[in-house]
């Protein structure tokens, strides 16, 4: 069954016929709006959202289907102290679909490998946001009209920040990415991100703490909120929550054409007397967001309709077992005790660095 967990499980061809699809779909809504008659989506999202799960939900009814909705994890079975494997069998017998966001690091993966109907990772901790790299896409899209020869500031929260890992990979598959990672030194980007995707795809990079010096040399700047929920140090969060605030004063250092990008929700990091500039682009990108998992939904409920038989996830590849453990604490496997331990084996500087599949951190020895 085709899920998607991380944007690169959807070729480069394939998020640019997602991005057609969209552009037909905003041309020609009518033609769209019988396409999942008597096709259901459950949502499942046991971490707050608005945008992801509001916009998940239009984009089924869009679509002509309806929607099976459990209000958060406390009213789930989650709460009795259900697995993650368990729910996304159980969902698999009312749905045909499944949105999904959780705490967890890698709580889609697993729900993925359990589930009979494809599953979308709507955020899993930290790790990943897919969906949201899909709409950032089309805003890039439709404000710049091409995906080459951008330079991109990513600013803030770069280290907990899942929208900025999962727009980093889609946009490795292009040339001429420049990337400026703005952000305070404990917050910057995984080492595991720049190891496995920056510098392997030969996407230039600069990591520097001053937002006003980088400013004018941005095409796409896309700021991001401290992610609060992911520190176990209030203090520290604290401390880091007002690293950068963008004003309008700020803004008038951009060129005329730099476009603003958000994932949302803003803490502060936005003045309000930006959102008038027309180079701010963040609540085009919530529209967006809508029609581009409209064009999701379509694709994978058409992919299952044509896979006669279930096959496993796309994304399990080499798998090394027992020799290690994954000892993030915010990964699924800290929680569910038995999930197995499993681990991608990649290499950093010749030597052999086990991952782990689900959160993708580094693993340790037993
Ligand atoms: N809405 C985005 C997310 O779910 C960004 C954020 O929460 O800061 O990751």
């Amino acid at each position: 069954m085709r899920s998607v967990i991380d944007v690169l499980d959807l070729t480069r061809a394939e998020v640019e016929e997602l991005v057609s699809t969209a552009l037909d779909i905003i041309a020609n809504p009518k033609k769209y709006s019988e396409k999942c008659r008597g096709k259901k989506l459950a949502t499942f999202f046991f971490e707050p959202s608005t945008r992801t799960r509001l916009s998940f939900e239009a984009a089924m009814y869009e679509l002509g289907g309806s929607v099976l909705s459990v209000p958060g994890a406390s009213l789930s079975s989650a709460a009795k102290g259900e697995s993650v494997a368990d729910t996304a069998k159980v969902v698999s017998c009312y749905a045909d679909i499944l949105a999904m966001r959780h705490p967890k690091e890698g709580a889609a993966f697993v729900a993925a490998k359990n589930a009979r109907i494809p599953v979308i990772n709507a955020g899993d901790g930290g790790h990943c946001h897919p969906t949201q790299t899909l709409a950032d896409m089309l805003t890039i899209f439709r404000e710049k009209g091409h995906f080459d020869n951008l330079t991109v500031g990513f600013c803030g929260d770069l280290k907990y920040g899942r929208t900025v890992h999962s727009l980093i990979n889609s946009l490795s598959r292009y040339a001429g990415i420049k990337l400026v990672l703005i952000s305070p030194e404990e917050l910057k980007l995984p080492e595991y991100v720049k190891r496995e995707t920056v510098i392997p795809n030969k996407m230039e990079y600069v990591e520097t703490e001053n937002l006003e010096e980088s400013l004018p040399e941005l095409d796409v700047l896309y700021m991001t909120r401290i992610q609060r929920e992911r520190f176990f140090d209030v203090a520290e969060y604290e401390r880091l929550k007002d690293s950068y605030v963008l004003t309008a004063e700020k803004l008038s250092l951009a060129k005329k054409d730099t476009i603003v990008l958000h994932p949302l929700p803003r803490v502060n990091e936005i003045s309000v007397k930006v959102d008038n500039d027309a180079r701010a682009c963040y609540f085009k990108q919530v529209e967006n967001g809508k029609y581009m998992r409209m064009a999701l939904i379509l694709k994978l409920l058409n992919s299952a309709a044509e896979n006669k038989e279930k096959t496993p996830l796309n994304c399990e590849k080499s798998l090394v077992f027992e020799k290690c453990r994954c000892k993030n604490p915010r990964c699924i496997t800290s929680q569910e005790q038995e999930i197995e331990h499993i681990f991608t084996e990649t290499s950093n500087g010749g030597k052999s660095v086990f991952r782990c599949v689900y959160c993708e951190k580094e693993a340790e020895n037993k």
